[in-house]
């Protein structure tokens, strides 16, 4: 935008309460200011005059006019650049108002505050006492923070528990915390422990929940869903998630808006487990409840190579007279005359390698490799979380001083100490999703035999569509070489 040589100017026009005071009119001191304005070229709107009709009582201390200035100037752009005043006395009716009003012009909404009778700023002393009222400004922000933190906290314990409790809670009276119903806490146990200790497959675990006669808080046989709506509950921390909803449009918030909290129900699981669990969810392929349509021809589309040239063998299909089709893996080198080996294999011929391989995997020795994991893109939130933190550790600094100075008594300062050990905790925790270490196989084997027994569960089940089957053979499969001379398939796994 280009920048235009024009200043507007406010005027803000006030009698004095103190009669002993050398006292200008109303109009006068509006002459005085229109005198200056127009000597240094700044134009003033008739909107922009600003003047205190009640001299005395109770509506001058509120200073109607003088609110109504400073509303006006922090609109953005602000109208006017400048607030022109006969005397700083008539601007403020203390040293401290005036500083705090002016360096809150200056900062926020760029209007300088001219006295058109004093050449001086507030005296020798102006800009040292500003810089104290920036500190105390920051200093009573820790208050505010804390009381925002209280506030959302308490928010989400009356509205975290609004909602039916989920499977192993029950309401036993309204508006209180939910208690544990001893039966089906056992059950919930059950499936962490079987999800982050036993390694086992989503599927395989409501097997065995559905076998052990147990039923969903909807008196349900257990699915997948069920399992993982389970596995994903905080409140079984004995935490509370909330903000997840949008209430207009019933649409889920973005992740970086939930707002977590610690419940005042008991906990069924500790935060260990529960965080294990997420681990594991975070790092393996989860289908998702919808999927676009997709063009994918086969469940192992894109991961069959060619045994001689290494290119990807794709996929063809035959129909048949009587009305079969027959899909099979082709060289793309081949079909493009680059390769000569001719490779192609039906996929009939190749499906139950595959199979038996990834079963044969969940049991037995396994080798693997380990991708590195991308580093972590530059997150806005990542950022912010940085952010923060290091402001916890100057706000900590302040309380210290505060303390050490005697502004503050012992207990202000524990009290201060203890919001912001719980902000910073807080934070900490957040930060720590963000941070991945590097691993090896040893600590990952595990983990990458649960995944394929997942994945198997998936291939092996119809529930799933043929793009959500290639999804999963490819978050664990790096390439399967088909050999047809040595009657081999190869299946390279990679952990990331
Ligand atoms: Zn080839």
């Amino acid at each position: 935008m280009e920048k235009l040589n024009i200043i507007y100017g406010a005027l803000y026009i006030r009698v004095s309460t103190h009669g002993k005071q050398e006292e200008l009119s109303p109009d006068a001191q509006k002459r005085l200011l229109l005198k200056y304005a127009k000597e240094n070229g700044i134009i003033v709107l008739d909107q922009h005059i600003y003047e205190e009709k009640g001299i005395s009582g109770r509506k001058a201390d509120r200073r109607p006019q003088f609110q109504e200035m400073i509303s006006a100037a922090k609109s953005n752009p602000s109208p006017f650049q400048v607030i022109l005043v006969w005397k700083y006395s008539r601007f403020a009716r203390n040293q401290e108002e005036s500083i705090v009003y002016k360096s809150l012009l200056r900062k926020k909404c760029n209007v300088d505050v001219i006295s058109v009778s004093e050449p001086l700023v507030d005296g020798p002393f102006g800009s040292l006492i500003e810089r104290i009222i920036e500190w105390m400004d920051e200093y009573y922000s820790i208050r505010l923070s804390g009381e925002v933190f209280r506030g959302m906290s308490e928010k989400a314990l009356k509205g975290g528990y609004q909602a039916r409790p989920p499977l192993g809670y029950r309401i036993e009276h309204k508006g209180c915390p939910p208690v544990v119903v001893p039966e089906e806490a056992e059950i919930v146990k059950y499936i962490f422990d079987r999800y982050v200790n036993e390694h086992s497959g989503i599927f395989d675990i409501a097997r065995s929940v559905n076998a052990l006669g147990a039923k969903t808080s909807h008196g349900k046989n257990f699915e997948r869903r069920s399992i993982e709506y389970i596995l994903k509950n905080p409140t079984y921390c004995g935490m509370i998630r909330w903000n997840m909803v949008d209430n207009t449009t019933r649409e889920t918030k973005d992740k970086s808006e939930w707002i977590l909290a610690e419940g005042t129900h008991p906990a069924i699981i500790s935060k260990e487990l529960f965080q294990a669990a997420q681990e594991r969810f975070e790092k393996e392929y989860i289908p998702a409840k919808r999927r676009p349509s997709s063009t994918c021809k086969h469940w192992l589309s894109g991961l069959v190579k060619c045994p001689a040239c290494g290119r990807t063998m794709v996929v063809s299909v035959t129909h048949t007279k009587t009305g079969h089709s027959y899909p099979y893996f082709v060289c793309y080198g081949y079909s493009k005359g680059k390769c000569m080996a001719k490779a192609a294999v039906s996929a009939r011929k190749v499906e139950p390698y595959v199979l038996d391989g990834i079963k044969a995997a969940t049991e037995g020795e396994l080798s693997f490799t380990i991708k590195e994991p991308e580093p972590i893109k530059n997150s806005p939130e990542l950022e912010i979380l940085e952010e923060q933190i290091s402001k916890i550790d100057i706000k900590e600094k302040r309380i210290k001083d505060a303390y050490m100075n005697g502004i503050d008594t012992m207990e202000e300062y524990k009290e201060n100490k203890a919001i912001l050990a719980q902000e910073r905790e807080s934070l900490e925790n957040k930060l720590l999703l963000f941070k991945k270490k590097p691993v090896t196989k040893e600590e990952v084997a595990p983990k990458m035999q649960q995944r394929i027994r997942n994945v198997y569960d998936i291939i092996t089940n119809d529930e799933f569509s043929i793009a959500q089957k290639n999804d999963a053979v490819k978050s664990i499969v790096e390439k399967i070489v088909f050999n047809k001379e040595t009657d081999t398939a190869e299946i390279h796994y990679y952990y990331l």
